[in-house]
């Protein structure tokens, strides 16, 4: 029997997470399949209904983790956010490999219910580059940037608690540890 293979991306906001996450989908579309993840906060411009998330209130993400339908759920920046356990078993099942984009505690409790997951930890090159790109992405207020930059301090303490660490300086370098990391993970099935 194959082995049930997930591939969690970790790292603070902005860094380059669903970036280096939507070319890996691209060069393995056979294998990898995204969670659609659930969350409490509005969609962003640009946003809608299942991309990139499932946007529900909170009386109907509480109806659903009452009824154990997550894996693990977290509040982060205020908000929750909560990973569907339907999804990951049924690509499982259909013996493809789940790829998705995480917070840290919730890369930890991911990992307590499935122990092969892969965890990789994306970095910023610096704490500056990192606000730099909060500020680009125009979708904070003053107040939610520090908060971020607080969360991303928080989280960049624990980097080495997972199995790879990748500096986000350039895309195409970073992008090129992941896929290497991918390569070997889906070769070791
Ligand atoms: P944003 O709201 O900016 O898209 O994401 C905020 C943070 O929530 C990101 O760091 C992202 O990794 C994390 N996140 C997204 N979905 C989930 C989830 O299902 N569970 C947990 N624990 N974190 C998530």
């Amino acid at each position: 029997m194959s082995k049930r293979k997930s591939i969690l991306i970790i790292g603070p906001t902005a860094v380059g997470k669903s970036t280096l996450l939507t070319q890996a989908l691209k060069d393995f579309p056979d294998e990898l399949r995204e969670i659609i993840t659930y969350t409490t906060r509005s969609p962003r411009a640009g946003e809608s209904e299942g991309d990139p998330y499932h946007f529900v209130t909170e009386e109907k993400f509480r109806e659903l983790l009452a009824k154990n339908f997550f894996i693990e759920h977290a509040v982060v920046h205020g908000l929750l956010y909560g990973t569907p356990r339907d999804q990951v078993d049924l690509t499982h099942q259909a013996n493809k490999t789940v790829i998705m984009d995480i917070d840290v505690q919730g890369a930890k409790k991911f990992r307590e219910a499935y122990p092969e997951a892969v965890t990789v930890f994306i970095l910023p090159p610096s704490i500056d580059v990192l606000r730099q790109r909060f500020r680009a992405r125009g979708a904070t207020d003053e107040a939610d940037l520090e908060r971020r930059i607080e969360s991303a301090h928080r989280e960049l303490a624990q980097a080495e608690d997972f199995d790879y660490r990748i500096v986000n300086n350039d895309f195409q370098s970073a992008y090129a540890e992941l896929r290497k990391i991918i390569e070997d993970l889906l070769k070791n099935q």
